[in-house]
This record gives structure tokens, C-alpha cells and sequence, in this order.
């Protein structure tokens, strides 16, 4: 028997070989930054999320160390129980402020705040309604909800609006990427709202791509000039904010059912205090230096002027730019060859974008000089009329 279930494992492996999907890791021996380090190679870097140039900033390497000094390295319990820091409580307050929301919960990650979110406001008798491209963690929390799952087609606020009128459910849950993590677009968001709003709903908003790049730099709701007590504004810390973990914001009676109801939360051991005080710390720097957001939004257009010169158009305007591949054995070869040419711009195959819609994604950084960032969309240009050649 175990010999069977050994064997379909393999064949699980190999099929992925076979469609060029089995991926592999690479091992980084530098701090994130506009270079990485691989092999002794130096590379430029249009992989990483630190779109702020944050990750390896002094000041937070500072933070953590101070409070690493003062509180450990690990917050040792659960936050209900003991391991909930002035650093935690210093950092919610930080981002209630920073957000102009009322109050803030310190989640574990991302991931855990989207499962938490959804699995304590939607239960069997609620319904969830996501968009056709959110991000995995999204669909997940509803699927762990057990409520009704509705997918409408990407950003498609109509289609909501019928399926909303459709659903009977007792509670009904909006949820959304803000900016989609694979295409880099920004979502209705003042649609949504009204929708949650005339169904007397929730809006559960994922700015895990927004944060530090729109709104300059406080987010999507900030963006659209955007606030109601429906929503539930969650933001990572591990993309421009330059550490991990994340944040809930919201009315203060959202937050505090997520902090008694989210199992995420409950069950998790707190996040590391000098984490916490990282948020803070690059919160600070994000108001403090404006320069920092007006530096990617340049970066940003350089790159999508120089990709227009080569005949390649993007829709989107922020850190994520996808160049669409189609196949995904072309994509990864398309990858390989930038590589081999010094820049790291990550293929993206299924199942993280649909069949048939792999790409290349080049993620951009406040920490990027503009004459990388238009070698890279040369390369990119030449490398896509090479391979539309073969
Ligand atoms: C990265 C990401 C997450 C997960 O956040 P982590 O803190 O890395 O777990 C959630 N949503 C979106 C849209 C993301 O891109």
C-alpha cells in the first residue's frame, strides 16, 4: 500500500516535469536588494517584492536589533496569552495612524491574516465572493470558511452585483487582492464598496501590493480616498514595508472579534517583537520620505517606456509588471536567458496564473537605478523577438 501511494507521488513529480512545471529554488547569499547574489554571480533583481527598498535598510536592521535586545528573539506564547509586546501594541497603534483606520491586529503573515479574516466573518451560513484572480490565501479562508463560494470574472463588478442579488445568504463577504499580485492591476475598489454596502456586507480589501506603493505609499483605500466600517483592510509587512507579518485594520468592533475569533491569531505564537518594531520603523520611513514612493513610481515608468519602445504594452501602473509568454516551458527559457544576461526576472507558470497565461513577472524597487531598470526591459524586448523567432 504505501508502496502505491509512494508511486503516484512520483508520478506526480514527473507529470510536472513533463508540462515544465516542477520548480526549483534558488539559494540568495545576499540581503534583498536591487542585486542579489547567487552562486558568487551578481544579478539585478527584478524578483523581490521589496518594492521600497526597505528590506535591508539600515534603520530596521536597527530596529530589530534594539528590540531583540530588549524583548528576545521569540515572542514565546500565543498573543492572548503572553506574547503580545509593547513592541506588538507600539506597532497597531502605528498603523491605525499610518492608515487613518480605527484600530490595527498584528497577524502572523499574510496568509494567516486572509485564512483568519474569513474563516471568523463567514461561517456555513454566509457566502464568500472573490474575484477569479486572488490571490491563493484569499480562497483559501473561504474554502476554510465553509460559507458559499462564489469566483466573479476579474474585476468585474456587475457580475458581483448579479451574484450578490442571487445569494440568499445571511452574511455576505466581499474579498479582493487591491492590486493583483500577477498582473499588477488595481481592483474597483469604490465599486465593491457600494456593493458591500447595498448588501449590507463585508469588503475584505488585500493590499499586500499596495501598501507602500499607492496612495503614496499608505495603500489602495488611501488611493481612492476610501473609508467605511465595512472594510477590512489587511496589509503585509513583507513586500514594501521590508520585514514580515501583517496587519487587519478596521472598525474597532472588527478587529476585536478577529482578535477573539481568528484562529490564525488565537492559535499562532505571536510574531517576533522585533518584527513588530521593524513595522513601526518602516512606517516611519515611508512618511517620512516621500522621495522613497516618487522614486518606484519613476522606475515604474521607465520601465513600461522603455518595454513600449519594444512593442510590448502593459496595463499597470504599479511594481508588478507582467510580460505575457503564454507557454510555460517558453517563459522559463525566455527567464534562463535573462539570467544568463545578469538580470533575475522570475517566470510565472500555472498553477500561480491560469493555463496558457505564463509570464514573466519584473518587480521594481525604489533601490533600482534607472539604467538597470532600462538594460532589463531591453533585455526583456530582446529576449521575447529571439524566442518569437525560434
Ligand atoms: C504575498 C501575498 C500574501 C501573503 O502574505 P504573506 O505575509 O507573505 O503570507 C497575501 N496576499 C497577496 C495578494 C500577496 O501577494
Amino acid at each position: 500500500m504505501a508502496d502505491a501511494s509512494r508511486a503516484r507521488l512520483a508520478r506526480g513529480l514527473e507529470r510536472l516535469d513533463r508540462d515544465g512545471l516542477r520548480r526549483r529554488r534558488r539559494v540568495i547569499d545576499s540581503p534583498q536588494g536591487p542585486t542579489v547574489v547567487e552562486n558568487g554571480r551578481t544579478l539585478a533583481n527584478f524578483a523581490s517584492n521589496d518594492y521600497l527598498g526597505l528590506a535591508n535598510h539600515p534603520r530596521l536592521a536597527r530596529a530589530a536589533t534594539e528590540a531583540i535586545a530588549r524583548y528576545g528573539v521569540g515572542a514565546g506564547a500565543s498573543p492572548l496569552v503572553a506574547g503580545h509586546t509593547r513592541a506588538h501594541e507600539e506597532a497597531e497603534a502605528a498603523f491605525a495612524r499610518f492608515t487613518g483606520l480605527e484600530r490595527a491586529l498584528l497577524m502572523p503573515s499574510g496568509y494567516a491574516a486572509n485564512l483568519g479574516i474569513l474563516a471568523s466573518f463567514a461561517d456555513r451560513h454566509a457566502a464568500v465572493f472573490a474575484d477569479r484572480l486572488d490571490h491563493a490565501c484569499l480562497v483559501d479562508g473561504a474554502l476554510l470558511s465553509r460559507a458559499d463560494f462564489h469566483r466573479y470574472p476579474h474585476g468585474d463588478a456587475d457580475a458581483l452585483a448579479r451574484a450578490l442579488a442571487a445569494s440568499a445568504a445571511e452574511v455576505k463577504v466581499i474579498a479582493t487582492d487591491a492590486v493583483f499580485s500577477m498582473d499588477g492591476d488595481v481592483a474597483p475598489l469604490p465599486a465593491l464598496l457600494d456593493l458591500a454596502e447595498r448588501h449590507d456586507g463585508w469588503l475584505v480589501v488585500d493590499d499586500a501590493h499596495g501598501i507602500g506603493v499607492l496612495g503614496g505609499g499608505r495603500g489602495s483605500l488611501a488611493h481612492f480616498g476610501m473609508a467605511s466600517p465595512r472594510i477590512l483592510y489587511m496589509a503585509t509587512l513583507g513586500k514594501a514595508l521590508g520585514g514580515y507579518g501583517a496587519f487587519v485594520a478596521g472598525h474597532p468592533d472588527a478587529i476585536e472579534w478577529l482578535l477573539q475569533r481568528a484562529r490564525t491569531y488565537v492559535f499562532s505564537t505571536a510574531l517576533p517583537p522585533a518584527l513588530a518594531a521593524c513595522a513601526t520603523e518602516a512606517l516611519a520611513i515611508v512618511e517620512e520620505e516621500p522621495a522613497r514612493v516618487r522614486a518606484l513610481h519613476e522606475r515604474i515608468a521607465a520601465l513600461r517606456a522603455e518595454l513600449g519602445r519594444g512593442g510590448i504594452e502593459t496595463a499597470s501602473q504599479t511594481a508588478i509588471q507582467p510580460i505575457p509568454v503564454g507557454d510555460p516551458e517558453r517563459a522559463v527559457a525566455i527567464a534562463r536567458r535573462l539570467h544568463d544576461r545578469g538580470f533575475l526576472v522570475p517566470a510565472i507558470r500555472p498553477p500561480t496564473v491560469p493555463v496558457g497565461t505564463s509570464r514573466l513577472r519584473a518587480s521594481l524597487s525604489a533601490g533600482h537605478d534607472e539604467a538597470t531598470v532600462i538594460a532589463c526591459a531591453r533585455a526583456i524586448v530582446e529576449e521575447l523577438a529571439l524566442d518569437a523567432g525560434r
